[in-house]
């Protein structure tokens, strides 16, 4: 599926130029261009490389090149690219979910952790896209038909980890695991995804912006971008649809019990951790003290994490 904001359009240049030079459309039928017309003959790049005695023979040049491209009707610079390229983008594939170009036309001001499509799932204010696979470190796959692929961290993590201040992205390319690691009070936490796949880049944005991540985790905070390897079964052992909302609804009970177990330790020292409903707040992670924190981390997070009561 094509980006909504993907056009497509003739583009027109001259082969004897010596850089590829764009005609821009309609000037022909403004009688400001030649290379269309049987005047091709009097162009001085044609004659000198058609040589000075070469008559016209048709109707426009033979050096007139034509191809149709697709472009971003949304960039402040326009940039086309060849059809064949395309499908290889984010703008051809289903990528374009990913695009901030899209994100802020598309849906402008919306934090996508609270909307998308209503018919996703919402588990104590935490939404579980059915269109994606979840790992037992709270992690989501995102794997469209051509096999272009998304990771990022779900709903859960992203609440919990809301005083982030640094993200480090250990595998940039290749058919890797993608792995990153999370800075926050002065912990840095490793997060891996468990299958490999051909990593072709990270969002990088996310160094300047790490707070991307925990606002918008299905969207602008994705972590890494790539294709399905076929040497790897990048969804082996996830879990999506209604199997990934009922482990989702098991964990945030599982988080629960772990915050009442904290406030039993240390009551006196921390703040409130649970809201009036009883489910834990959001920066769960900054409220805790740090041997809470590497607990709540290493039971949840941890990249060796196994399936709880599944
Ligand atoms: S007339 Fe032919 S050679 Fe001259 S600019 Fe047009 S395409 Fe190029
Ligand atoms: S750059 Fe973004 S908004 Fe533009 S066509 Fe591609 S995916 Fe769509």
């Amino acid at each position: 599926m094509n980006c909504p904001f993907l056009k497509e359009t003739r583009v027109r240049s001259c082969a004897a130029a010596p850089v590829r030079m764009q005609i821009r459309n309609g000037l022909e039928t403004m009688g400001l261009e030649k290379c269309s017309t049987p005047e091709y003959c009097e162009c001085k790049a044609y004659r000198e490389r058609a040589g000075a005695g070469a008559a016209a023979d048709g109707t426009s040049c033979p050096f007139l090149e034509e191809r149709l491209v697709q472009f971003c009707s949304e960039a402040p610079v326009t940039k086309f690219i060849p059809y064949s390229e395309a499908s290889l983008s984010r703008c051809g594939s289903g990528g374009f979910e990913y695009c901030s170009l899209y994100l802020n036309f598309a849906q402008p001001g919306l934090t996508r952790m609270h909307s998308g499509d209503e018919r996703d799932p919402v588990v104590d204010g935490v939404r579980v896209p059915r269109r994606l696979y979840y790992t037992p470190n709270h992690m989501w796959l995102d794997v469209r038909e051509n096999g272009a692929c998304h990771v990022g961290i779900d709903g859960l993590l992203a609440r919990a980890l809301k005083s982030l201040s640094e993200i480090t992205f250990a595998t940039m390319k290749g058919v890797r695991r993608p792995s990153a690691a999370l800075t926050l009070d002065g912990i840095t936490w490793p997060i891996t995804f468990p299958n490999p796949m051909l990593i072709s880049g990270a969002n990088l944005y996310l160094r300047r912006h790490p707070e991307r991540l925990t606002d918008d985790p299905y969207g602008e905070g994705w972590l890494f971008e790539g294709w399905e390897a076929p040497s790897a079964k990048v969804r082996e052992g996830l879990l999506s649809g209604e199997q990934a909302a009922a482990w989702m609804s098991q964990e945030v009970q599982r988080l629960n019990e772990f915050v009442h177990g904290c406030t039993a330790r240390c009551d006196a020292a921390l703040g409130p951790l649970m809201n009036d409903g009883g489910v834990a707040v959001a920066d769960l992670a900054g409220q805790l003290q740090r041997e809470e924190l590497l607990r709540l981390l290493n039971e949840f997070f941890a990249p060796h994490a196994a399936w709880a009561h599944t």
